[in-house]
């Protein structure tokens, strides 16, 4: 027999419809705020990832999955959106476009990670890319509209934690201090953090092993080397939020798992996902358009939502929103046509309905039972009956008053 491959799912129903929700509310805040959808391949050149994301990165180094094209070219399943995005905006000169390219996208990304509770190696993202401005007013207006798609999908009790990782200016003198620093205690550390020193020590402050956290305390904070322009615009990031009454802990520790990170740097925490507690991460990357060989600047700011984790976390609400509201039962076979017009006419207004085929009352109320119907249409030969499967109740009705009830009750 076979079986989705390791790491893989199927959604099936009624979790599919969670998906669908989480996904609607996010289509409707993204055009609430002026963002247009952009859809880029599954996959890319190689390259992308590799210049994109950073060599040095777990995804580049361990995740990807990599393939050689039939003509010999290298593929990648994209790991991650925002490269592909920012290839797609070099590309196609949106720099040229008057104002702020503000695109999302709603897709499955591919990393071959251990397997473990809540992670899949394809995952979904729902993220948001904002290119063409540095200004920090673009940073706060992104971090409020992803606060407003979370909450508006049902989640509460999440922690939004921020930090800025400075610039080309400022972060290298950082580095030189927290590679000072490291010397002396990296051989206490786990086997990655030891090669972090040599080739990336900003993802030391990254690391998830339990061990090297008391380590990674004591480490100097990267706040303490902002330069002049990064600290005004950190300034400027919290005054917005404050502003707008968003809630925040600034969490020095905070770098994000690529390279291309500048200044501004979010997460969103949940209690409820333990250890795995991250439902979004994201931050500004100025510098990503040119380290993908682009004569155009293109500062930016995005995120991205683990859509897996944030369906888990919203699930037990919404389990019930998408149930069968009419199922049409025809006792009389002679009425079946009729069943059937009404059955269209109540379906263009959106309401779920199910069309049984003409059969026994008993039958066909056990088959209404079984279907989740909330009212089930009772047609007879001579009159119309709709029954509440709820309650019981039942009320003898005409034909435009069945259609009336149900094409007003949705739209
Ligand atoms: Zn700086
Ligand atoms: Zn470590």
């Amino acid at each position: 027999m076979i079986r989705a491959v390791k790491g893989t799912r199927d959604i099936l129903p009624p979790a599919s419809a969670v998906w669908n929700h989480v996904e609607s509310v996010a289509r409707r805040i993204f055009r609430a705020y002026n963002y247009h959808e952009i859809r880029t391949p599954i996959f890319e050149e190689t390259a992308l990832f590799t210049r994109g994301v950073g060599e040095e990165t777990d995804i580049v180094s361990k995740e990807m999955y990599t393939f050689e094209d039939r003509d010999g070219g290298s593929l990648t399943l994209r790991p991650e959106n925002t490269a592909p995005v920012i290839r797609s905006y070099i590309e196609h000169r949106m720099d040229q476009l008057p104002g702020l390219q503000k695109l999302y996208y709603i897709g499955p990304m591919f990393r071959r990670e251990r397997p473990q509770k809540g992670r899949y190696r394809q995952f979904f993202q729902i993220g948001a890319e904002a290119i063409g401005s540095e200004s920090p007013a673009v940073d706060a207006e992104a971090i409020e509209m992803v606060v407003e798609i979370l909450t508006a999908s049902g989640l509460d009790g999440f922690g939004l934690l921020i930090n800025s990782v400075g610039c080309p200016e400022c972060r290298p003198v950082f580095i030189a201090a927290l590679r000072e620093r490291l010397k002396d205690v990296a051989s206490t550390m786990c086997r990655d953090c030891q090669r972090r020193v040599e080739t990336n020590p900003l993802r030391v402050l990254d690391c998830k092993v339990p061990e090297d956290q008391p380590i990674i305390e004591t480490l100097p904070s990267i706040l303490d080397y902002l330069n002049e322009s990064c600290k005004v615009h950190f300034e400027a990031v919290k005054r917005y939020l404050d502003e707008r009454n968003i809630s925040y802990t600034v969490k020095p520790r905070l770098v994000r798992g690529l390279d291309y990170y500048t200044r501004t740097t979010f997460e969103i925490v949940h209690g409820s996902l333990g250890a795995q507690n991250s439902v979004l991460g994201g931050g500004r990357y100025d510098g990503l358009a040119e380290s993908l060989g682009s004569k155009v600047r293109a500062p930016g700011i995005g995120f991205s939502i683990g859509e897996d984790r944030l369906v888990m976390t919203v699930e037990e609400k919404h389990a019930a929103v998408d149930r069968l509201s009419l199922f049409i039962a025809p006792i009389d076979e002679s009425k079946f046509s009729d069943c059937a017009l009404m059955a269209r006419e109540i379906r263009r207004s959106g309401t779920r309905v199910e069309l049984a085929a003409p059969g026994k009352l008993k039958k066909l109320l056990e088959q209404a039972n079984k279907a989740g119907a909330v009212d089930a249409m009772l047609v007879f030969d001579d009159h119309y009956e709709l029954k509440n499967m709820e309650t019981g109740e039942q009320q003898t009705l005409t034909r435009q008053e069945l259609v009336d009830k149900f094409t007003c009750k949705k739209l």
